[in-house]
């Protein structure tokens, strides 16, 4: 099942699928559900494009590996280069679209590796592990610090946050990232997950939400 960058009407966009930005304890609700200590700067990590499936025909998690656990997101489609230390301007104009997405983990190996301070990868970039839904255009959204993000599984909800409440709210946390290394025009930044976080299990079904944007029903295969 491959994936392309799409807008909600299913028109595609073309550009390439790139790298996955991810942001690790951005709310921190979050980061004290998990014991995780608030960072004093945003905690990235990447995910290969190669793991991102699209939202709407239900996806499968690994059955063989301890727990999966959803992180819903907010994602933001990347439409122009951005290096060195972009302006809020240059990093707003940057921004093609805006989705819901499940920034999927293997919580049992994460820990593991937590323990032993190694890389995240073998948690997080499994196939399959980021499900991307279609893309609301940028212009959609006014305030980028006032985007819901809700989730509900079998008809109740588990995680309902807001850009509100990021500790690096969209803007900065792009150039941020950008002042670090380059992002190029199909790249994706995740944006980090509200409190909530929990197993998925085969045979859910999933509401995902940007509220009042978009919303997008799945299900655990
Ligand atoms: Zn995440």
């Amino acid at each position: 099942m491959s994936y392309q960058h799409q807008y909600i009407d299913g028109t595609p966009i073309h550009f390439p699928l790139g790298k996955v930005v991810c942001v690790g304890r951005n709310y921190a609700e979050h980061a004290a559900e998990l014991n995780n200590p608030i960072p004093t700067e945003p905690l990235l990590f990447i995910k290969p494009g190669s793991c991102t499936v699209p939202m709407d025909d239900g996806f499968a998690i690994p059955q063989d590996r301890g727990g999966v656990h959803f992180e819903a997101e907010i994602a933001v489609l990347i439409g122009k280069p951005l290096s060195k230390k972009p302006s809020e301007e240059e990093v707003r104009d940057a921004i093609s679209g805006f989705a819901p997405a499940l920034d999927l983990t293997l919580r049992d190996v994460q820990a593991k590796l937590k323990e032993k301070g190694l890389p995240w990868e073998l948690s997080k970039s499994f196939d399959g592990a980021f499900v991307l839904a279609p893309f609301v255009v940028a212009d959609a959204v006014e305030d980028l610090c006032d985007i819901g993000i809700r989730l509900t599984i079998d008809g109740q909800v588990r995680q309902d946050g807001n850009a509100s409440s990021m500790l690096n709210p969209i803007i900065p946390l792009i150039q941020h990232i950008a002042a670090h290394f380059s992002l190029q025009p199909g790249d994706v930044i995740s944006t980090g997950t509200p409190a909530g976080v929990g197993p998925l299990a085969s045979g859910e079904s999933l509401q995902v939400e940007l509220v009042g944007l978009s919303s997008f029903a799945t299900r655990v295969l």
